[in-house]
């Protein structure tokens, strides 16, 4: 019997999963669905009576019942940690192959007995939110694995979404913003697809924000007001499982609020006997609620969701000039933007006149992102048609739009089948033979294509493809159809993909300089992949260890562990090569004296969880902070650590994963406040930013005396002070690093008041003027630096240098010249022009800094 297989696309969602794949003629796109034609598969695992395990709605109708199903899981996607299941320890992978084997098992019974054209499958293209790096990709790709799937690839969630949109209307060459809020998460993606490619431009988001976090607002107060009615009723999540449990129950109702309050404006609640309190009363909670008191209660985090996007779109800016304004499709993804108040900010920030999307569109928010991945699935993929004796593996596409189709095909065949083939002929329904090829390829692999194959009338087009021998007879042939489609209802094939994804955190080496360890940025985050890069470094001891550490963000992704002879002269060169594919598995492979090396995938580091004495003792720290810092630096701290301290407050009583989340965020922010090993705060990185902050103002070039002092006098006490704030911190003497701290920042606010009072007092227009021709002098001035700069004598050395050289030109050019000639041909008014022509001389002076580090290129590790 024919059997037709397919790669299929996979959302493994956090709260939801869907599956779905291309039909065999490539017209539609189907979703797997339940007896009950539910389209989504909760990301659920649990264990029934018999201790097995089961998944998708089987785990969720169990959610009440103990042992508790595991939810959610895709959060702690890459960690080593195991999680328990009744007395089951498994990984985040190992359950998310869980939820894949019963959603899977479900498809293929699904497909397999379709009346017509059974379809059946073993791989798979599975979706990852666009932040997700290297050890949470990996893991999902291993989950696909467990699930006994061949994983071709892996796209990100916004990717597929947009790749959906465009196939489904249509669409051609667009930029999309993609917003993707669902139970746990939300990502957002600036995309541009143009002729059929796509290429990612910007991403930001949150893994801990999403419909979840809705519920628990809605839950805590509920509760509040069940504690105004008399109930006793004050819940600690992290000490009592009591209470654990009864605030899952209050989050499970509120979720249905939530949701039925997504149609109607007021929903009556009624619910006996939820669960007893702590006087032993059995709860009962009856109200009306509507969604006004729902929207107020909410409306901060809808809030945080649309600041991330305006990340996002300030990223696409940076690097493709792509803004708001030249957005065409606003697209809505995932279950929470069923919320009307979710629609109506996206709308309001988005649309409505700011970009050229009128409203957002809003298509199977639950699924598209698993629609998508099966039309990309099948571009990579094919069809393959599977008999008895050979498979047909149709590489191109079965749809088309045009009055002709192009076929091209792959046969596997038994070898002495495969011999005897000669010609391939493409015959009609009618028995006319529309196209004889040779058949080209040997023995058991055969390929044949046929140009060009007029399809006279829109719709569907069966053909038997026959394989013939020497006589013209024929051997073995095989039914194929295609599709023709309505031109209005244009499908873009996008067989052309290229820089599908990007990369979303940067990638670090760490390095020892001077005893201090560094890290040295190899790869930046929005880099199009595939991306790679050389690098060199020199031992630094005679210790007879190689130790490189990859990181990304703050946490360790690979460790390179290398033995090389002690004897081995300090200064010899180790050679890294790092590679990132589109699906963002990272390869970093070297080599030191003829030594081949390749990192080793590091478990990332157990993360300790927290306790709330630990969570305080980190609040107390942030005052502490706070109260020596003055000025805007005192400022700059409230802002970076308010929304977190409340954060921290508020999940302390709802959600004990996002607290854990919360409170590392903070400790990164506190991080660049203090030093973690001499205790001394603020830590050297304030400094350098401060520094940083002041340089910019007084070598703006003007040759202007800054606060009385000519260039020349600020470079020399600039100097003067780097100098002694660094022995002051080296030598970890707190007293004189406060003094010098505090002068660096009374500085910098002077300077900054003093240029705010002659930016506001004359009028903003000749200021902006100004700042142009500053920028513009400066970089004249760079680029002869650049040019006289003393190359090493060392050949090496002069080799890397040269290399960077040539990048910091480059940089200059692209990052800095080029968007501030765009800006000077641009028409926009001052107001606009200033934070971008901010955001210049903030890039300006990072290349700079590069072309300043360049006569100690050469870094040393140990
Ligand atoms: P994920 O991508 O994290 O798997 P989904 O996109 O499936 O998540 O979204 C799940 C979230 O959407 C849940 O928080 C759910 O409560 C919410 N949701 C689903 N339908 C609605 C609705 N009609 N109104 C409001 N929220 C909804
Ligand atoms: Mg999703």
């Amino acid at each position: 019997m024919t059997q037709y297989k397919r790669v299929v696309g996979i959302d493994l969602g956090t709260t939801n999963s869907a599956l779905a794949l291309l039909s065999t003629d490539g017209s539609e796109a189907v979703l797997w669905e339940d007896r009950f034609k539910r389209k989504t598969y909760p990301s659920v695992v649990g264990i029934n009576h018999n201790s097995e395990f089961v998944s998708g709605w089987d785990a969720w109708n169990r959610r009440a019942i103990a042992p508790y199903p595991v939810s959610s899981i895709k959060r702690k996607m890459g960690a080593t940690q195991t999680t328990t299941l009744g007395e089951h320890k498994l990984l985040p992978e190992e359950f998310s192959a869980e939820i894949l084997k019963g959603l899977v098992a479900g498809a293929r019974q699904q497909f397999e007995s379709r009346p017509e054209k059974p379809i059946t499958f073993d791989a798979a293209v599975i979706t990852v939110p666009a932040y997700f790096d290297a050890p949470q990709i990996e893991a999902t790709k291993r989950a696909g694995e467990l699930a006994g799937l061949e994983v071709k690839s892996l796209i990100q969630e916004p990717t597929a979404a947009a790749m959906y949109y465009a196939w489904k209307h249509g669409i051609s060459d667009a930029n999309f913003l993609v917003y993707d809020l669902g139970g746990g998460t939300f990502d957002v993606s600036v995309i541009r697809s143009l002729h059929g490619e796509y290429q990612v431009l910007g991403i930001d988001g949150d893994n801990f924000l999403g419909g979840d976090d809705f519920d628990k607002r809605l839950a805590e107060h509920f509760r509040k007001t069940l504690v105004e009615m008399g109930y006793s009723l004050d819940l600690n999540i992290s000490e009592s499982s009591d209470d654990a449990v009864r605030f899952f129950l209050l989050t499970k109702l509120a979720q249905e609020v939530k949701e039925a309050l997504s149609t109607t404006e007021v929903h009556y609640v009624a619910r006996r006997d939820l669960f007893e309190d702590h006087d032993g009363n059995s709860v009962s909670l009856e109200l009306e609620y509507s969604r006004e008191e729902f929207e107020n209660l909410v409306a901060d985090l809808v809030d945080q969701s649309i600041a991330c996007a305006h990340r996002a779109l300030e990223k696409s800016q940076e690097r493709a000039a792509v803004t708001l304004a030249d957005i065409d499709f606003v697209l809505l993804v995932g279950g929470s933007t069923h919320v009307p108040l979710v629609k109506e900010k996206v709308k309001e920030a988005f649309c409505s006149g700011q970009s050229k999307a009128g409203v957002p569109m809003q298509d199977e928010p639950d699924t598209c992102v698993a629609l998508g991945a099966a039309v990309y699935a099948a571009t990579l993929g094919g069809l393959q048609i599977v008999e008895q004796d050979a498979t047909l593996h149709v590489k191109s596409n079965t749809y088309t739009h045009e009055s002709t189709i192009d076929i091209f095909a792959e046969i596997l065949l038994q070898p002495e089948l495969g011999r005897a083939v000669k010609t391939a002929a493409l015959i009609n329904q009618a028995g006319d033979v529309v196209a004889l090829v040779r058949a080209n390829g040997e023995d058991d692999e055969i390929e044949v294509a046929f140009e060009e194959i007029q399809l006279a009338d829109e719709g569907e087009h069966r053909f038997r493809l026959e394989l013939c021998d020497a006589d013209g007879d024929e051997l073995i042939g095989f039914e194929l159809e295609v599709y023709r489609g309505d031109p209005d209802r244009y499908r873009p094939s996008g067989s052309a993909l290229s820089n599908l994804s990007v990369l979303a955190k940067d990638i670090y080496l760490e390095v020892v300089r001077d005893h201090r360890p560094e890290r040295q940025l190899l790869m930046e985050r929005g880099t199009s992949l595939p991306s790679g890069g050389e690098f060199r470094f020199y031992t630094a001891d005679r210790s007879g260890a190689l130790l490189l550490r990859l990181y990304q963000n703050r946490y360790p992704i690979r460790t390179i562990h290398l033995s090389i002879p002690p004897e081995t002269e300090p200064g010899t060169p180790v050679e890294l090569k790092l590679n990132v594919d589109e699906t963002m598995t990272i390869v970093a492979e070297g080599e030191v004296l003829g030594q081949r090396f390749w990192a080793q995938i590091e478990a990332p580091q157990a993360r300790e969880l927290k306790d709330w004495s630990a969570a305080e003792a980190i609040l107390g720290e942030v005052e502490i902070i706070a109260k020596e810092l003055w000025g805007n630096e005192a400022r700059y701290f409230r802002n970076a650590t308010d929304p977190l301290v409340a954060g921290i407050r508020e999940a302390a009583r709802t959600d004990l994963e996002k607290l854990q989340a919360l409170l590392l965020r903070l400790e990164d922010v506190l991080d660049t406040y203090r030093n973690r090993e001499s205790a001394l705060t603020p830590a050297w990185e304030r400094y350098e930013m401060l520094l940083n902050g002041v340089k910019r103002i007084v070598f703006r070039g003007d040759g202007k005396r800054q606060l009385g002092l000519s260039t020349d006098e600020w470079r020399q006490r600039l100097e003067d002070g780097e100098k002694a704030a660094r022995a002051a911190y080296d030598g970890a003497n707190q007293a004189a690093w406060t003094q010098h701290f505090n002068q660096i920042q009374a500085t910098w606010e002077s300077l900054s008041q003093d240029e705010f009072r002659f930016a506001s007092h004359s009028d903003p227009d000749s200021h902006v003027e100004n700042l142009k021709a500053t920028l513009r002098d400066a970089i004249d001035r760079l680029r002869s630096d650049i040019h006289s700069f003393t190359i090493s004598a060392n050949e090496e050395t002069a080799q890397i240098q040269r290399k960077e050289l040539e990048l910091i030109r480059l940089e200059l050019t692209e990052k800095v010249e080029g968007p501030l000639n765009r800006l000077e041909n641009a028409d926009v008014s001052a107001i606009k022009a200033k934070p971008e022509l901010d955001r210049l001389f903030e890039t300006y002076h990072f290349v700079r800094k590069r072309l300043e580090r360049l006569p100690t290129l050469g870094l040393v590790t140990r």
